[in-house]
């Protein structure tokens, strides 16, 4: 895998000094900036001075790569002194302010010559490395993506270049998946859905990365909210709330204000007294822990929260639903003693991934997070926690990799990411060991031998963050939610106003079996009224006439299935009641 990696790695890096060479065919007097690799593909930064550049610039750069792929090119490395390298790139006022860098780092220089038979077509300042030949490089695995604007090292003051992205693979069915992947996941974007099926919005000009949630939005979420409220009930937590701000005291003693204070934001003064906005629920858990003296008897504890955090995050890093400065967590925290550790954390294990498949997500990838360099803790419960974790995660025979010291200085964690029908991965529910907090709020609990203990104490958040969880959802159906997630389920069509009224008591009967009914009674031709039922994903739409009255039977549309089935009233209630979840204790 890694092997295959630093193959394609090659082939793109190499395919941008050959982009580079056919820029230079274009416009002999190109300036050159950095070319380097990236996901998928490749770039290369060009200054083309007063030449105005557009898209029609990509095919003609194809062909002419295409044309240069013809022969065999080859790629040799030569080190030079920075002299030599200052003479090479004299027209080069780019590669010669980098020259000038890698000079006061001492590094060493070497330069990449693209060569066609003897002759030199292109050359570069590159620390490499590139394919020795061009001949395993496939003319159709390639394709010019686009153009963008892009600053000299990223400085909004230093000139602004024209950025040329570049997709590379090993063979073009590759390419191939990896375009229509591109296609099917901007149908999909949970940003454009979410505008046309009316639910949330952004307000940037009021800040930017708060979401506001439509009112089908809104019902979505009190949906969701409600299977995951029952679902806890049923499963042995108890819920709690907690404010939504505290006192600077609360944030030191926690260690927030050290070690999260970037992720904090201002504090804001009440009274004498600074007060901070929270960025995590734990701190506020943990005060209900210590109001009275706690038993082993008493624990394990299982307190869950929807908890709304607010965290800072860089306005260039928010991403609709999935990055954002405001967000709700499906919040818990577990206390427990040491005996029952390893069976709490296999039972949050199970219900994690029941919460997880009860929203329709089956495929997922577990990662376990392990003792970083900088932890604190004793060993022993690191020890302890590791295994249990990775012992749960054995249990559940679902294949998961090892984070080898990527786990936080206060404990080991597991993070659950579910696979969406296009196959990306989207992380969830995270299950987090912490070793600090109990020891710096000096919880207790007395054993059984009346001897203070400090309990165990476990983070987790299943969906993660409702935000995002529904931005993954959407993504994952294109919009189409499961029957028991739609605001509407059913929409009732009369074919003219006669039958109005009938479908107003076909509508009572399905509300009175817990099912939300629209009626469309607009006077647009039906096949219109079809197609904006279709377009707002409703799960079923039902045309109803003369027919349909006499016969007692329905015709039942199902989204994006042209088939019509005939059903009774009755048949068609109890289709619809199978498709939604009860809460269970597992
Ligand atoms: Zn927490």
């Amino acid at each position: 895998m890694k092997k295959n990696q630093n193959e394609i790695n090659k082939i793109r890096h190499s395919l941008s000094h050959i982009m580079a060479a056919a820029v230079k065919q274009l416009y002999p007097n190109v300036k050159f900036g950095i070319g380097p690799v990236i996901e998928n593909g490749f770039y290369y930064d060009f200054d083309f001075g007063k030449e105005k550049i557009d898209e029609s610039i990509l095919l003609k750069l194809e062909k002419i790569m295409r044309d240069l792929l013809n022969d065999e090119l080859r790629f040799k490395k030569e080190i030079v002194s920075y002299a030599q390298a200052k003479k090479i790139f004299k027209d080069q006022p780019y590669k010669l302010e980098l020259i000038e860098e890698l000079k006061k780092q001492k590094k060493p220089l070497s330069i990449y010559r693209t060569l066609r038979g003897k002759e030199e077509i292109f050359v570069d300042l590159c620390a490499g490395p590139h394919v020795s030949s061009t001949k395993n490089i496939k003319k159709d695995a390639f394709k010019l993506e686009k153009l963008a604007g892009a600053y000299w090292k990223g400085d909004e003051k230093r000139p602004m270049l024209i950025r040329i992205y570049g997709l590379a693979f090993n063979t073009k069915k590759e390419l191939d998946d990896y375009l229509h992947l591109i296609e099917e996941s901007k149908k999909r974007d949970h940003r454009v859905l979410g505008q046309q099926l009316d639910l949330f919005s952004f307000h940037e000009e009021f800040g930017p990365g708060l979401v506001y949630w439509h009112p089908k939005g809104g019902l979505i979420r009190v949906i969701m909210e409600n299977f995951w409220r029952e679902a806890h009930l049923k499963n042995g937590y108890d819920i709690v709330f907690t404010p939504h701000i505290g006192k600077s005291d609360l944030w030191k003693i926690s260690g927030h204000l050290s070690f999260y204070r970037e992720n904090m934001y201002s504090p804001m003064k009440i009274d004498e007294d600074e007060y901070f906005i929270k960025p995590m629920n734990c701190p506020f858990h943990i005060q209900i822990y210590k109001t009275k003296v706690r038993s082993y008897r008493d624990l394990p504890l299982r307190w869950a929260e929807l908890g709304t955090v607010y965290r800072y995050e860089k306005a260039g890093v928010l991403h609709g639903l999935l990055r954002v400065r405001g967000f709700t967590q499906d919040d818990a925290h577990l206390i427990c003693t040491p005996e029952q550790m390893p069976n709490e954390i296999k039972k949050v294990l199970d219900f994690s991934l029941y919460i997880l498949k009860s929203f329709g997500f089956n495929e997922f990838s577990i990662y376990l997070s392990t003792k970083p360099k900088d932890a604190i803790g004793n060993n022993k419960k690191w020890v302890e926690a590791t295994k249990a974790l990775e012992n749960a995660i054995k249990k559940s025979k679902l294949p998961y990799k090892v984070d080898k010291g990527g786990g936080a200085f206060y404990g080991p964690k597991i993070d659950i990411k579910v696979k969406d029908a296009l196959g990306r991965e989207w992380q969830c529910s995270t299950i987090q060991f912490d070793f600090n907090m109990p020891e710096k709020f000096e919880m207790k609990y007395i054993d059984k031998n009346g001897k203070p203990q400090q309990p165990y104490m476990i983070h987790r958040a299943l969906m993660g963050s409702i935000e995002r969880f529904f931005g993954a959802l959407i993504e994952h159906y294109a919009g189409a939610l499961p029957f028991w997630l739609m605001p509407t389920q059913i929409k009732l069509l009369p074919i003219n106003d006669k039958f109005v009224p009938f479908a107003y008591k076909i509508k009572e009967t399905l509300e009175e079996n817990g099912l939300r009914v629209g009626v469309d009674e607009s006077n647009e031709t039906i096949s219109k009224r079809i197609r904006e039922a279709e377009l707002e994903k409703i799960p079923y739409i039902i045309v109803l006439g003369q027919k349909e009255m006499e016969s007692g039977k329905l015709p039942i549309r199902e989204h994006s299935n042209p088939e019509i089935k005939f059903l009774s009233l009755e048949e068609f209630i109890e289709i619809c009641k199978q498709q939604i979840p009860k809460p269970k204790k597992l």
